[in-house]
């Protein structure tokens, strides 16, 4: 089983980071910075840039990164999670934790509907989101943040619903799409009454994913004005590209590209994005586990795949799994910022990679080395069981 890590810090507790060889931002507008040393203070991160320019005396710990590169622990957009650390979609347990191991330090939810038996009725989706926001709120297997509790919505709900729900803690809805409201008319009201009460929204976009769900057409995406428009190139089944392309410019939604879904159509819609010069409004999830499976590495896949075959810049697409999420879903992390989470990844050039640098490696198609895990700012893992090995590893030094 994975550990439950409920490890905390003193709100005065000290980290430097020394050595770093690359520092990514996550901000799309900004994506290397010039510094080397960053400085953490309970968890939080405190100040950012050379070494002979910031107070490192003093620290509680210190993390050499001896040269890797740092940038915001990557989010993962599109998920499922049903109970603890185990997926009965391919009775796989320990999931969450082998995720934290591919660079993954923040999860939302889009619907927990791989619990078997979920309910259908108005009170009891409304309970079990409860149920489920206040789980993986207090667990966190590896130290991972788990936005979890998104009722799919079902006919019948009302506004008060929305509202019990907002006043619970609930802030997310699972995509529209997987319960009984399947037409653009109700989905669009319902939409709108969670957002008046600060509830998120995603859709199911394109075919079925497993018998049971349904097609979800642009017309649809598009009349219920989701905040993300969830697997837009398909959970695998894409719509047809002229589809995608309408929907991409009839809204200013997020664009949720997944690994699960089709791999030409994230392609497609990532060349749209370009086009319209925003790629901010990019991010990418996993959408797993799923009939596909659960992939420990399926963030950093995607990086790879849209950096080599999309022809953007490997520090271009660590924004997408980062900074564009972190902003689009108003997360406190995501961002090498002043005031945002410690949360973080050590990568380097996987070990034999012909990329001539750690960037160039990515944009060859090749995966990261993963060397550190950090989540607010306390150590969760060392070298990633799951990747490559790193060429170089951060060491630490400290208590
Ligand atoms: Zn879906």
């Amino acid at each position: 089983m994975a550990e439950q890590s409920t490890a905390t810090i003193t709100p005065d507790h000290k980290l430097v980071v020394r050595n770093i060889g690359l520092m990514l931002s996550g901000d799309i507008g900004n994506p290397i910075l010039e510094a080397d040393t960053l400085i953490a203070i309970g968890g939080r991160i405190a100040a950012v840039g050379r070494a002979k320019d910031l107070d490192t005396d003093k620290a509680d710990t210190v993390i050499d990164a001896n040269g890797t590169v740092l940038l915001p622990g990557m989010i993962d957009s599109h998920v499922h999670p049903v109970a603890g650390d185990w997926t009965p979609r391919q009775n796989q347990l320990g999931w969450i934790d082998s995720t934290m191991h591919g660079g993954v330090t923040t999860m939302i939810s889009a619907g927990e509907v791989h619990t078997p038996g979920r309910p259908r009725d108005v009170v009891g989706v409304k309970a079990m989101a409860i149920y489920a926001q206040r789980c993986f709120d207090a667990f966190r297997p590896g130290g991972v943040k788990i936005h979890a509790g998104a009722p799919v919505i079902e006919p019948g709900m009302v506004e008060q619903d929305f509202k019990d729900l907002a006043d619970a803690g609930v802030r997310l809805l699972g995509e529209v799409g997987l319960g009984g409201v399947k037409d653009g008319a109700t989905a669009k009201q319902m939409v709108a009454w969670a957002r008046k009460y600060g509830i998120q929204s995603t859709i199911h976009t394109g075919g079925p994913s497993i018998p049971g769900s349904g097609l979800i057409g642009a017309d649809v995406v598009l009349e219920a004005d989701t905040d993300v428009v969830g697997h837009i190139n398909g959970g695998h089944t894409a719509l047809p590209d002229a589809e995608i392309r309408c929907i991409c410019e009839g809204c200013k939604r997020g664009l949720e590209l997944v690994h699960n879904g089709n791999e030409r159509a994230a392609l497609y819609t990532l060349r749209v994005a370009r086009e319209m010069g925003e790629l901010n409004r990019v991010i990418l999830g996993t959408d797993g586990p799923a009939g596909s499976g659960v992939q420990p590495l399926g963030i950093a896949r995607m990086v790879s795949l849209l950096s080599s075959l999309g022809e953007v810049p490997a520090e271009i697409a660590f924004c997408f799994a980062t900074g564009n999420t972190a902003r689009m879903r108003n997360l406190d992390c995501g961002l090498i910022e002043v005031g945002r989470s410690a949360d973080f990844v050590f990568m380097d050039k996987a070990q034999h990679s012909a990329g001539k640098s750690f960037l160039d490696s990515i944009q060859l198609g090749d995966l990261p080395g993963i060397g550190m895990v950090v989540i607010d700012g306390l150590v969760r893992s060392g070298r990633s069981r799951n990747t490559p090995p790193a060429e170089k590893v951060p060491s630490v030094q400290g208590h």
